[in-house]
């Protein structure tokens, strides 16, 4: 830590960490006018929020706002995409992929019929439109689904997007309103004094800012060690593997369980994910390559007829239960932690960059943070709210 030093370079915020949370902060700030640097000590969006799926929830009825803030993050960024997209669009020309899809949530086994039932008891509440199918009605909703599914829901507003489209995007969006976004510059201390940080340290020469926005991933933890703050982000493996059918073979977003294919309109399928603790291991393996075909063959045997064009795997940024961090670093006024997204750091990602604007701003926050406090108590195991 750098106490005292003399910055020229300075900001009003600086965010360390170029992913989806920290380029989608960035264009937060950004549109309120405020000057923004984002250091990625890489190119930007090239770890996990390029490695995901790109996966998005339905948005709920907007007239039946959830009551649990966890609900409410889920709700509200899933409502703020197709804004969002046809902002950046707007103001870039770049095209992010978002696309209200449909998905089809499926059951080979009783138990996982039961499981799917329940989760229908949620959507309903939350006023997710969802139908069961009858199982004539399933080839109807999606044609390549595997005869003898025993249950399927359909989702007519899942939707996806395009990862690194929509990284490019963000970048190219915050660029164009004037804040900077710098590849291969990365945050390796903070200057400090008392409760408040005053910048940060690079290896070009420390930079002066009002706040500080730690969204370094699965970094992030081991970035907040050095001030003494405990914020575990423990990396989560996830293998992918992409198929290329050569024109459509799949229509809709098609989920079992944890497993998923994501069609995109070019013919390719994405096929994911494990979820491993493998530490910041991130080769692809044979076993998890293997075993997300099967996955995709059984669910949709026409995908057979695809190549395979790669494997890729990423590290989700864990926390200390299933809810992401929001808010400032116990101990610092004007350190705010937006990290440990895990599985849903891309649908998160503009309602988190929302509230860290809130915090800048000093404007009440527009969902009670308090689950999401960096020192909470973690949440009780089963409270996985956040699906991708
Ligand atoms: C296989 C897979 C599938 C997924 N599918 C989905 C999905 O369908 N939907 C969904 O919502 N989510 C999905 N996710 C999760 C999602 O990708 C993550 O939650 C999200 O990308 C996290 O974004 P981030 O910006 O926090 O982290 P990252 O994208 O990891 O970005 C962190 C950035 O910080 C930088 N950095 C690290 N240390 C420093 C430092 N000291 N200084 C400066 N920069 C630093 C890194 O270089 C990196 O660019 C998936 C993840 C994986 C791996």
């Amino acid at each position: 830590m750098t106490k005292g030093t003399r910055m020229a370079e300075r900001y009003e915020v600086v965010v360390a960490g170029g992913g989806v949370v920290g380029l989608s902060v960035a264009y937060a700030l950004a549109c309120e006018g405020i000057s923004t640097a984002v250091l990625d000590r890489r190119e930007p969006g090239r770890e996990a929020s390029w490695a995901g799926a790109g996966l998005l929830p339905a948005p709920s009825d907007p007239d039946r706002r959830p009551t649990h803030p966890t609900l409410q993050l889920r709700a509200w960024s899933a409502s703020l995409y197709p804004e969002w997209s046809a902002r950046l669009r707007e103001e870039t020309g770049l095209d992010n992929g978002y696309r209200r899809t449909g998905g089809v949530d499926v059951a080979r086994t009783e138990a996982e019929e039961h499981a799917l039932r329940t989760t229908a008891g949620r959507w309903r509440v939350e006023g997710i439109a969802h139908e069961r199918l009858a199982p004539a009605d399933f080839a109807r909703v999606e044609p390549a689904l595997a005869p003898g599914l025993r249950a399927a829901y359909f989702l007519p507003d899942r939707s996806q997007v395009r990862n690194p489209w929509h990284l490019r995007a963000l970048a190219a969006a915050i660029e164009g309103r004037r804040g900077r976004v710098f590849a291969g510059r990365g945050v390796e201390g903070f200057a400090t004094r008392g409760d408040r940080v005053t910048g940060v340290a690079t290896a070009e020469g420390p930079i002066g800012a009002d706040f500080v926005v730690v969204a370094a991933g699965a970094w992030s933890g081991g970035l907040l060690a050095g001030l003494g703050v405990r914020a575990p982000t423990p990396p989560v493996k996830g293998q992918i593997v992409l198929l290329h059918g050569g024109r459509p073979l799949l229509r809709r977003i098609v989920e079992h369980g944890k497993h998923y294919l994501v069609p995109r309109e070019d013919g390719r399928v994405l096929i994911g994910a494990t979820e491993e603790d493998a530490g910041f291991d991130v080769l692809p393996t044979d076993d998890s390559y293997r075993g997300l075909l099967d996955v995709a063959f059984g669910l949709c045997p026409i995908l057979r007829e695809a190549e395979i064009e790669a494997t890729w795997a990423g590290l989700r940024p864990g926390s200390l239960d299933t809810r992401p961090y929001i808010g400032p670093a116990p101990g610092f006024r004007n350190l705010i932690v937006a990290a440990g997204h895990k599985r849903a750091g891309l649908q998160l990602s503009p309602a988190t960059a929302e509230l860290v604007a809130d915090l800048v701003l000093g404007r009440p926050p527009r969902i009670d943070l308090a689950s999401f406090r960096v020192d909470r108590e973690a949440a009780p195991p089963g409270d996985d709210v956040f699906r991708s």
